[in-house]
């Protein structure tokens, strides 16, 4: 039995090593923390409020099928996707919540999305009379929800209440289920553009309750509204997205306390396929960027901007190995990508690296990746290319 004086001398825990996998670059998501994200905004915004997690872009690379079934298994109900091919996916794979399509309601694609009980994002007036048709052909009543650009001027409709009004109820074939808008700058809290959007909203969904038109969802909320708590923008229902692998962008300006605690849901490794030693003055990589100023031990990884790692973090990135930050040195090349491992001797070829996630108290994760590369941590997300395989924790 040790004693309390020797815990406290003790060494601090070393990162338990990496796991090596026959792959040359891979995602670990975890399923019991994509559901832990989702009771997180759950306890958040109460069970009056419907939860429709956001899985388009292949689930934010996280595997769309593999949340989905997680999502349905926590309880969601409703599923949102960007298009037609995203939700026939989910539909073949056997998922049977309501799957809202965001972004699509191209012509070649409408069949197929009725075919599939998938709910329209209706954005344009001409949209509704064509969806009305369509339904009629198919002696149908079709459920779908109307978008609303309270601003952001991007889909949707804007102004033009009475229009909408008549459109809809010149539809007879179509049931108006949900009403919604999408947020230009809901983490800014320096600008009144989300009130106004808000306000704009509530101007036409007034008119359109005068025209006697009631939809029974009501939805304008992403990630960052939940996050921070602003509770006008939640309505019946939201969209989480982000939140639901795990991150919430910082805000801006006089921001409330965040009061969702979410947590990145997905690690990302790579092999070691070389490791050499170079003497100084020894250039690394593609255009010479980097030379070495002493002797350098550098590992090649089998992942590369082909992988998805930005070549933005050619020179500036790090990874993790054995538990220790390793930068990233010279360009960031198709395939591959050096990293001085100088003060990590051990390293091995075969030896797993960890290029987004935790080893020990050690951490990278997208948004700190974004942040180097000069983007946002969706887009390094969604930039994990198809070819890394993914498996499931
Ligand atoms: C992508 C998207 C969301 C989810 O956004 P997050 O910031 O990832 O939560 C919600 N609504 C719409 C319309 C979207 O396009």
């Amino acid at each position: 039995m040790s004693s309390p004086v020797e815990l406290a001398a003790a060494e601090p825990v070393a990162a338990s090593p990496v796991k090596a996998l026959p792959y040359r670059s891979w995602v670990e998501v975890s399923r019991p923390q994509i559901a832990a994200n989702f009771r997180a905004i759950q306890r958040v915004v109460g069970k009056s409020v419907e939860i429709m997690p956001v899985v388009k872009a292949d689930a934010y690379r996280h595997g769309a099928i593999e949340v989905s079934r997680t999502l349905e298994q926590q309880g969601a109900k409703w599923l949102a996707v960007s298009n037609t091919e995203e939700g026939v996916a989910l539909r073949e794979a056997g998922i049977s919540a309501r799957i809202l399509v965001m972004a699509d309601f191209l012509p070649f694609t409408r069949e197929a999305m009725l075919a599939h009980h998938l709910t329209p994002v209706i954005h344009s007036l001409e949209d509704i009379a064509e969806l009305n048709k369509l339904a009629q052909s198919r002696s149908e009543k079709v459920r779908f929800h109307f978008k609303v650009d309270s601003g952001l001027s991007r889909l949707g409709v804007r102004w033009d209440a009475a229009g909408v009004a008549e459109a809809i109820l010149g539809a007879p074939n179509l049931e108006l289920e949900g009403l919604m808008s999408h947020l230009a700058s809901p983490a800014n809290y320096g600008t009144k553009q989300t009130e106004e959007q808000i306000a704009a909203f509530d101007r036409l969904a007034g008119h359109l309750k005068a025209a006697g038109i009631s939809p029974s969802l009501v939805h304008l909320s992403a990630t960052i509204p939940i996050a921070y708590g602003r509770r006008q923008a939640w309505r019946g229902m939201v969209r989480p997205g982000h939140a639901i692998y795990g991150y919430v962008s910082p805000a801006r300006g006089h921001a409330p306390a965040q009061v969702l605690d979410v947590k990145p849901a997905l690690t990302w490794r790579a092999t070691v396929l070389s490791v050499k030693d170079l003497p100084a003055g020894a250039s690394v990589g593609y255009g010479g960027m980097f030379k070495t100023i002493g002797p350098t031990r550098v590992a090649t990884l089998a992942a590369g901007y082909a992988d998805g790692i930005p070549h933005k973090l050619s020179n500036r990135g790090s990874v993790i190995v054995h538990g220790c930050v390793a930068p990233i040195i010279g360009a960031v090349s198709m395939d591959m990508t050096s990293v001085d491992v100088t003060h990590v001797p051990q390293t091995r070829v075969g030896d797993a690296i960890t290029l987004l996630g935790a080893e020990g108290n050690v951490q990278i994760d997208a948004q700190q990746i974004a942040k180097i590369a000069g983007t946002i941590s969706y887009s390094v997300l969604c930039g994990i290319h198809a070819r890394v395989k993914r498996i499931y924790v």
